[in-house]
C-alpha cells in the first residue's frame, strides 16, 4: 500500500515567476513522514489537465486543491485509477458541494486533523520542486496558511462566511525565522489568512526575521482594527520594509461599502493608506468589478478617492463573479445553489457598462503598476 501526496505550482508564461499553491505547502514534513510527495506543473489558467503517472496501481493519492480545476484534475485521475483512493482537500474543495465517486474522499478539515496530531504540530520544511531547484527565477511564491479565517465575516459576497466553522485553524507558537529554500531573486511568502488581527501583528509580524531577498504578504481588513494595529505596530516592525500589505477595499464610495457590508468608511482606508505611506511599506490593493447598482456618482466618488495612492502600488481586479462563486473552469460543480451570492448575473446593460468604466478609471490610474 503506497501513499503519494500531489501539489501543483505554476510558472507563469513569459515571466522567471513561480507559484507554489499552498494544501501541503505548511504541513510538507508531517505529509513527507507519509509518503511520497510529487509536484505536478499546471497553469492555473490552463484548461488541459496534466496527466498523473502513478508508480502504483493500489494505494491512495492525497490531493491538495487550490483552484476549482485542481478538483476537475483529481476527479478526472479517481476515474482514470478506479482502484486507487483519493484524499482531496484544499480552498477548491472547502468552498464547494461536488460530486462524489466511490473512490473519493473529499476532506474539509485540516491535514493536521486528518492525521490526528495537532495543527502546526510539525515544522515548515517545504521543499521546491525538483526541477526548478537550480533555476535563477526572479520571484517564487508560496503560501503557509496561519489561521485561515476572519474576524469580520460578513460582507455579502464572501464565500468564506459560508465556511469559516471548517476552517479555523489557530496558530500558537509561530515560527518568526525564515530562511530561503530557492535561487529566486525574491522569495515570498504568503502568509494565507483572509484578515490579520491586531494580535498577530503584536505575535507574527514584531518578532518577524527574514533572509535576505524574502518578503512577507499578508492580507489586512481596511478597518480600524486594523488602523490601531498599524499604528501601534509599526513602529516596532523590525522587518516592517519586507512586508507587502494587501488590503481590499473592494470599492471607493461609502454607498457601495455600506452595500456589501464592508464595515468600514472612506475616513478609515483613508487613514490606514496615509500610514502606509507615512512609513513607506509596500501595500498592494484590491477592488472589485461586475456590481449590480452602479451609479455615476459611484464612479465619480471611487475617482476621487483613488487620489488618496500618491505613490505606485499594484492593484488587483477581481471580477464579483470570481469572488462570490470562486475561480477556475471546472464542469464538475453544480450550479449556484441559491446560498451564493452572484448578482453580476442581475446586471443591466446601464450597469455593465458603468462597470466597464470602473474597469477603465482602475486601469487607467497613473500609478498603479498594473
Ligand atoms: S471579504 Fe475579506 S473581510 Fe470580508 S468577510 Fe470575506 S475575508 Fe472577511
Amino acid at each position: 500500500m503506497k501513499n503519494l501526496f500531489v501539489q501543483f505550482y505554476t510558472h507563469y508564461k513569459h515571466q522567471s515567476k513561480y507559484d507554489l499553491f499552498n494544501g501541503f505547502s505548511d504541513t510538507w514534513d508531517l505529509c513527507k513522514s507519509k509518503g511520497d510527495m510529487i509536484w505536478i506543473s499546471w497553469d492555473w489558467q490552463d484548461e488541459n489537465i496534466p496527466e498523473l503517472n502513478l508508480p502504483f496501481s493500489k494505494g491512495t493519492v492525497y490531493i491538495s486543491c487550490f483552484f476549482e480545476n485542481h478538483v476537475d484534475a483529481a476527479y478526472k485521475w479517481s476515474e482514470e485509477y478506479p482502484s486507487v483512493d483519493f484524499v482531496i482537500g484544499g480552498p477548491g474543495v472547502i468552498f464547494n458541494e461536488i460530486q462524489s465517486r466511490d473512490n473519493i474522499e473529499y476532506f474539509r478539515c485540516t491535514v493536521e486533523e486528518y492525521f490526528g496530531v495537532n495543527n502546526f504540530s510539525y515544522e515548515w520544511k517545504l521543499e521546491i520542486p525538483q526541477e526548478i531547484e537550480n533555476v535563477n527565477m526572479d520571484i517564487l511564491r508560496y503560501n503557509y496558511g496561519i489561521k485561515a479565517t476572519c474576524y469580520w465575516n460578513k460582507c455579502s459576497y464572501c464565500r468564506l462566511s459560508l465556511v469559516e466553522s471548517k476552517r479555523v485553524r489557530p496558530l500558537h507558537n509561530f515560527k518568526n525565522s525564515f530562511k530561503k529554500i530557492s535561487r529566486a531573486k525574491e522569495e515570498i511568502i504568503i502568509f494565507y489568512n483572509p484578515s490579520i488581527t491586531p494580535d498577530m501583528f503584536k505575535d507574527f509580524l514584531v518578532p518577524l526575521e527574514l533572509d535576505e531577498s524574502m518578503k512577507i504578504r499578508i492580507y489586512t481588513r481596511p478597518d480600524k482594527k486594523t488602523y490601531m494595529a498599524c499604528k501601534t505596530f509599526f513602529p516596532l516592525i523590525k522587518s516592517l520594509h519586507k512586508i507587502n500589505f494587501s488590503i481590499a477595499p473592494e470599492f471607493l464610495s461609502q454607498r457601495m461599502l455600506d452595500f456589501m457590508n464592508k464595515g468600514t468608511t472612506i475616513e478609515t482606508v483613508t487613514d490606514i493608506i496615509k500610514l502606509y505611506n507615512e512609513y513607506d511599506v509596500e501595500y498592494e490593493v484590491n477592488f472589485i468589478v461586475g456590481w449590480p447598482n452602479l451609479t455615476e456618482n459611484d464612479l465619480v466618488h471611487m475617482q476621487n478617492n483613488m487620489s488618496m495612492f500618491t505613490k505606485d502600488i499594484l492593484i488587483n481586479l477581481f471580477l464579483l463573479k470570481i469572488s462570490s462563486e470562486g475561480m477556475g473552469f471546472s464542469s464538475i460543480f453544480p450550479p449556484p445553489d441559491g446560498k451564493r451570492w452572484s448578482p453580476i448575473d442581475e446586471c443591466s446593460e446601464e450597469t455593465i457598462s458603468l462597470n466597464i468604466k470602473l474597469h477603465e478609471k482602475v486601469k487607467i490610474f497613473p500609478n498603479s503598476l498594473r
